[in-house]
């Protein structure tokens, strides 16, 4: 067989060379687990495709029979590691990669176990938890394996008269993540942390990796290894034998979409919302277009993409793809180039990767150096094209006639003033992101077609078009869609990915469809018939009803004060997750679960918190620019807003498995309905990091930095701040005093609380405190003699105190209540050596903030 003829079938086998291990669980068949894939084959892959499978179900057969078994076999064997061996017989779920992670000098408090279950945006589903909470492994493991089997039989239908390979492929590879990403690809005696998913699509990517390497040169590293775990067995530190350390097999492929910030939001307040929400989620399909490009010029299956998502991707190929590397390179610049004038650009970096590079976590070391690489080639933005790059500057026909866009400021021969709305003139990618962003409205299907790319040798010199011209160039058609009627039948390949769980029923596999579930946090409010009529001159420049919700109307829905909240949010130390987390325990295996980990939360879990029915008034005042990757961006009523960060942080711990080194940080900025949106972006992109740099003590007075949050200007760790964990009303925390003040001077006027004088007596109390505190810092006199910073007392505290204590008095005898509440706040503020001080403003703010009328 040809090479290139042999791709596809070799990241089958490699796909499912474990299946067995599933089937085996669920009591499927008696047998060793490669007869029992075997006989998955037989039943269950389309006939076509069968002959070559049989062979590589033996991949732990001694002697290894046949090339195929050879390269799976290895494949498997780097893609795993050295499985970490265990003292005890391990259960038959998958343990949460988070309780593998040291982070901050800590680890997880308690071991937590994913449950059994198909992969649905569920607290049931993809929370973690304690064994004793689950039933029994075995009827989890029949019932996933039933489903499982039902729609691989389906799949296999669809594929048995007139199938296509790449799409059976890729179909198969979306079933395994729905059904098997909480199955444990090792079990018994090994840490069961990396689910069959991931250690089965990494095998296929490295067997089509190692494709083209000689059977003599096979056989020598799978020897190399056996004889090194046997060295390591006596001798831990025994190093590896030198054609493991020598023999490149595979690159690890980074590419970096940059420029994607400026990209998103430097946009005036002239464009209609849906734009930004387009022009965030155009560059989620042009990550998917570039890295699909990627892959399909270098002739590598799906199997080989790692990751993708959020301006990322990171791919496996062969060592001897690194010339034609540098030629897709040059290509997709050109498509930039052209379409967005050095706006954005792609970095695409590879490292080679040895056997040996596969174990004692050394797989983090090239990852880092991946990284290095990505950092510099932004450096050097589109130095790959050389002298081409003269040739762009040279003046070319139109010109003068170009017309400024009102939105983006860049000029465009066919700009044009909009007739309806606010006439404003808008080019036509402008517009095409307009457009886009209101296809999202109600979406509930992605489509995907493959097409022929028209990226070329040469520079295009072409003006710069919408969104679905660059796809094109880049070999592919997109939209989002209601209905799955809607999607157009271009002949060849296509996707239709289901946006939400109900919307999976409407799917069917056929011989030329892939379809599955893709996860995207698409939160968008939708201005009704009845806001319409109700703030028709109460708001200006009202869109029509069913259009996007304009941000003056979020601001204008808010409680209190009529604000906009932009949240940014990310998680700290990503990158030192990845490159130390693991220790020496990482292996690419590991590594791809844990992004697919922190993927699922941000690209799906965000989602269902920032749409969750039970929270009224968060329900359509919330508007999702991005979220994906490890971090977001959502804009909305400042209240919803504030409100979303806590429940988001307080369920990334839960998913977390409670670990307290792995946390996120906010910021918050509130801002009116007109304000640019690049400043605000910028202002909220200022506070997270203010946040970010916030240094404090934990209650076991252990030195802490981010976990925080800043709001209202102001920095709080997220314990101090009050996470939806958090009881309502804790006055402990600033969520909590916030609307315990807000409740009781709310209900001021009635004769029962308290005045709003409360409230400024607070704010002030907090104001003194800081500046006498910064004046202080600047003399350096803010340290004790251990150097740590302390409260200090001032004339303005007893004053303070004694303000809150005469005011209960006060209040004693009509208003009983409201005088218990202020004599505690005193007490409470007294008792806690006036700590109190530190934030206590910051509740008034808040509540006063929500009391505004
Ligand atoms: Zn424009």
């Amino acid at each position: 067989m040809d090479e290139r003829d042999a791709i596809y079938p070799v990241a089958l086998a490699g796909l499912l060379h474990d299946i067995g291990k599933f089937a085996q669980r669920a009591g499927w068949m008696k047998g060793a687990h490669p007869e029992v894939g075997g006989e998955f084959v037989r039943q269950l892959v389309p006939q076509a495709w069968r002959e070559g499978l049989y062979p590589v179900m033996g991949h732990h057969d001694k002697p290894l029979q046949g090339y195929a078994t050879k390269l799976v076999a290895l494949a498997d064997r780097l893609s795993a590691g050295e499985r970490i061996p265990q003292e005890e017989e391990q259960p038959l779920f998958l343990r949460s990669i988070f309780c593998s992670l040291t982070a901050d000098g800590q680890q997880a408090p308690r071991v937590l176990y994913w449950p059994l279950q198909c992969l649905k945006m569920t607290r049931e589903a993809i929370f973690p938890r304690d064994l004793v909470e689950f039933p029994s492994a075995e009827d989890g493991y029949r019932r996933l394996w039933g489903e499982f089997t039902g729609e691989a039989r389906r799949l296999m239908e669809a594929h048995q008269a007139n199938g296509s390979l790449p799409v059976y492929l890729e179909s198969l590879l979306l079933l395994l993540q729905r059904y098997t990403w909480c199955v444990p690809s090792a079990s018994y005696r090994s840490m069961p942390d990396v689910s069959l998913y991931d250690h089965s699509r990494i095998t296929a990517g490295l067997a089509v990796c190692l494709l083209g390497t000689g059977e003599a040169a096979l056989d020598g590293m799978l020897n190399a290894l056996e004889d090194w775990f046997r060295a390591r067995q006596k001798d831990s530190s025994a190093p590896a034998p030198a054609i493991l350390e020598g023999t490149k097999v595979a690159l690890l492929v980074g590419g970096d979409i940059s420029g994607v910030q400026d990209f998103i939001y430097t946009i005036t307040a002239r464009g209609a919302t849906s734009a930004l929400r387009g022009r965030s989620f155009y560059l989620q399909l042009l990550t998917e277009a570039v890295a699909r490009y990627v892959l399909r010029r270098l002739g590598l299956p799906i199997t080989n993409l790692i990751y993708q998502g959020g301006g990322h991707f990171y791919l496996l190929a062969r060592p001897n793809d690194l010339d034609r590397l540098e030629e897709v390179r040059r290509e997709v610049s050109r498509v930039l180039l052209a379409h967005h004038r050095g706006d954005l650009y792609l970095a695409l970096e590879a490292v080679p990767l040895t056997a040996a590079d596969f174990y004692d976590g050394r797989i983090s070391g090239q990852w880092e150096e991946l990284g290095q690489g990505l950092r510099q080639a932004k450096q050097r933005r589109f130095a790959e094209l050389g002298a081409e790059l003269v040739d762009l500057f040279q003046p070319e026909g139109h010109g003068g006639n170009e017309e400024e866009c009102q939105v983006c400021g860049r000029e465009h021969p066919e700009t044009e003033e909009e007739k309806e709305d606010t006439r404003t003139r808008k080019c036509p990618p402008c517009r095409s992101y307009e457009g886009l962003g209101k296809d999202l409205r109600r979406a509930r299907y992605l489509w995907m077609a493959q097409v022929e790319p028209a990226a070329s040798g040469k520079l295009l010199k072409v003006t710069p078009g919408g969104w679905e011209e660059v796809l094109a160039a880049f070999g592919m058609r997109a939209g989002a869609v209601e209905n799955v009627s809607k999607v157009p039948d271009t002949g060849g390949p296509r996707w239709i990915l289901a946006l939400k769980d109900e919307a999976m029923d409407g799917l069917q596999p056929d011989a030329r469809t892939v379809v599955g579930r893709r996860l995207l946090v698409n939160v968008t409010p939708i201005l009704t018939d009845e806001e319409h009529r109700e703030l028709r001159g109460k708001v200006p420049d009202l869109p029509t009803p069913g259009s996007v919700k304009p941000f003056s109307v979020m601001a204008y829905q808010s409680r209190g004060i009529r604000r906009l909240g932009v949240l940014r949010m990310d998680v700290d130390n990503l990158g030192k997750l990845f490159s130390e987390g693991l220790g020496n325990q990482a292996t690419l295996s590991r590594v791809a679960a844990l992004s697919f980990a922190i993927s699922l939360f941000f690209e799906g879990w965000v989602e269902v918190l920032a749409e969750r029915p039970g929270k009224k008034e968060g329900r359509d005042r919330l508007y999702s620019i991005y979220s994906g990757g490890d971090d977001l961006f959502f804009v909305g009523s400042w209240d919803a807003v504030a409100e979303l960060a806590r429940a988001i942080r307080a369920d990334f711990s839960r998913f977390a498995a409670e670990h307290p080194g792995v946390h996120a940080s906010a910021g918050i900025a509130l801002v009116g309905g007109k304000y640019p949106l690049y400043q605000a972006a910028e202002d909220a992109g200022r506070a997270e990091k203010q946040a970010k740099a916030l240094r404090w003590r934990d209650e076991s007075g252990g030195r802490r930095t981010k976990d925080a949050i800043s709001f209202l200007g102001q920095a709080v760790p997220w314990q101090r701040f009050g996470t939806e964990a958090c009881e309502e009303e804790n006055r402990q925390t600033v969520h909590g005093l916030a609307h315990l003040l807000d409740h009781l001077t709310a209900s001021g006027g009635d004769g029962k609380g308290a005045p709003k004088a409360l409230l400024q007596i607070l704010i002030r109390l907090q104001e003194q405190y800081q500046e006498v505190a910064e004046g202080r810092a600047r003399l350096g006199e803010d340290r004790n003699r251990a150097r740590e910073p302390q409260v200090y007392y001032g004339p303005w505290m007893w004053r303070g105190y004694y303000f809150l204590k005469r005011m209960a008095r006060r209040l004693e005898r009509e208003r009983g209540e409201a005088s218990w509440v202020v004599n505690d706040l005193a007490e409470g503020l007294y008792g806690e050596n006036f700590q109190a001080i530190e934030w206590i403003g910051l509740a008034a703010r808040w509540a006063e903030l929500l009391g505004r009328e």
